[in-house]
């Protein structure tokens, strides 16, 4: 290997969101840079204006940032190589575009959309694959200057040279392309703008863009890129086609099957640590078997070329699992800052920063995702509304429990957790004993008077932080159901 300084891309379109694939090949970039002491670059390719937003470059922005996948050189921080928006480079491509003309790489091309249009439908009619006719290969300058006079604004078409191209894949390995199935294409628009596969191009040149690693979806313009290259007396990178994600019908993965952008993800619930690990594992597989890793652990087992160069499947399931792995083991202040949002529909004030601290502790072992606790951190909030347990309040058992439970709650400290546990374990024993009730029998009855549920976190903590009016409270509103 030369001792070339590694730099590397990530070049998104701002047309949409950031999606998760975008996010797995920013990642894979992020990851070989930061394995090669390399550079890592963002580039907002939006020659196309119409498509393009703002508000979709502050999301990848955003995405990428909440990722940690944070660039050396970019739009809003620079570097030398700049700019680093395809639209405020839109000087520097014609320039490149009239030297492959004066090379003889490149023509100008005066067809009409309809005569395209024409020439594509003859090609569908016999049934063969479509090329362009070269009908303006070999106009004279008179030619060329007669239909200018009238006004036609030429495209700039570059001229494919039939030859076998092979390249060596960093992923796939060894790909020959035959270049003759390729018609001459158009480098530049009628209108003045680069084509994707020039400015690409231009731009991956002049920024010293040492290896292109990126989805194979783009696999089929690569020949085209190497071509360009190649007249325009550039070192050719090297290429890594990483396999698609599949959803887990292998179709395409959109949005009938979930989210598919990384700030819907985000919105859902996911942590952005258990997302970065899920998709890592989406063409990257540890060394030691071990899935769970953080970002500095993948990128120490991190090689580009054990990167996995089939298809891989979007497994819903498994990144809630993992997310579900993450929210266990966070830091609680951590993740109570990013749960408060979550349940901003519930006045959160009548709680301490350290009671709401308690409340998530006990409410997120089973949960997969932040959202579930708005469900499941209700009662905390609200008064619970007692339909779905009514029947069960209502029965012998649980009027027994309750009349009792209401006198012995005068009795518990309830700033006391040791307390109100042994207390309830007494309880428990008292009705058994005296009664016969089962112990879980006897907790149903007095969780579901607290909670309104059957189930859910450990009943002595919800006691203790239940405040004791809304306790009382709710001890008669089950009285009088
Ligand atoms: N703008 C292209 C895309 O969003 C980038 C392709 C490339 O990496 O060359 O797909």
């Amino acid at each position: 290997m030369s001792d070339e300084k590694v730099r590397v891309r990530i070049a998104p379109s701002p047309s949409g969101n950031l999606h998760i694939g975008t996010a797995r090949t920013a990642l894979f970039n992020f990851l070989f840079a930061k394995k090669m002491g390399g550079e890592y670059v963002l580039r907002i390719e939006d020659t196309d204006l119409d498509r393009s937003s703002e508000e979709y470059k502050q999301n990848i922005f955003d995405s990428l940032k909440a990722l940690g996948l944070n660039w050396d050189e970019g739009p809003d921080v620079g570097g030398n190589y700049g700019p680093y928006k395809q639209s405020e480079r839109f000087d520097i491509y014609p320039k490149y575009a009239q030297m492959l003309i004066d090379k003889g790489y490149a023509y100008e091309c005066f067809c009409s959309n309809e005569d395209l249009d024409k020439e594509h439908e003859i090609a569908k009619e016999n049934k063969v694959p479509y090329k362009y006719s070269r009908k303006c290969l070999n106009l004279t300058e008179a030619e060329k200057a007669e239909l200018k006079a009238k006004g036609i604004k030429p495209s700039i078409r570059f001229k494919v040279d039939y030859k076998e191209l092979i390249f060596n894949d960093l992923v796939k390995g060894e790909l020959k392309f035959d270049t003759s199935l390729i018609g001459d294409f158009a480098i530049m628009k009628s209108n003045g703008t680069p084509t994707y596969n020039f400015a690409v191009v231009v731009d991956d040149m002049l920024m010293n863009i040492t290896h292109v690693i990126r989805g194979e979806d783009h696999i089929s313009n690569t020949p085209k890129q190497i071509l360009i290259y190649e007249a325009l007396g550039a070192k050719v990178p090297k290429f890594g086609h990483l396999g698609m994600i599949l959803a887990p019908d292998r179709s395409k993965l959109s949005k009938r099957h979930g989210a598919t952008a990384v700030s819907d993800f985000i919105k859902e619930g996911y942590l952005t640590d258990a997302l970065l690990n899920f998709v890592a594992l989406l063409g990257w597989a540890p060394s030691d078997g071990v899935e769970i890793k953080d970002v500095d652990a993948i990128a120490a087992d991190f090689r580009i070329n054990e990167l996995s160069s089939s298809n891989s499947i979007f497994e819903y399931e498994k990144l809630n699992w993992m997310n579900g792995q993450y929210i266990k083991k966070m830091d609680i202040s951590a993740l109570t800052d990013l749960a408060l949002p979550f349940l901003n529909m519930y006045d959160t004030n009548k709680y301490t920063r350290k009671q709401l601290e308690h409340i998530i502790e006990i409410t997120r072992e089973p949960i997969t995702l932040l959202k579930d606790l708005v469900f499941d951190t209700q009662y905390f909030f609200e008064t619970p509304n007692y339909d779905e347990v009514k029947e069960l309040l209502n029965s012998e058992l649980s009027k027994d429990v309750l009349e009792k439970f209401r006198q012995d709650i005068e009795n518990y400290n309830l700033d006391d957790y040791e307390d109100i546990h042994n207390k309830l374990a007494d309880f428990r024993t008292y009705f058994k004993e005296q009664k016969g009730y089962k112990p879980k029998e006897t907790m149903w009855a007095v969780r579901a008077a607290l909670t309104g549920r059957t189930k859910g976190a450990d009943m002595a903590a919800i006691i203790q932080l239940l405040p004791k009016e809304e306790i009382i409270n709710r001890l008669n509103i089950v009285k009088a159901l």
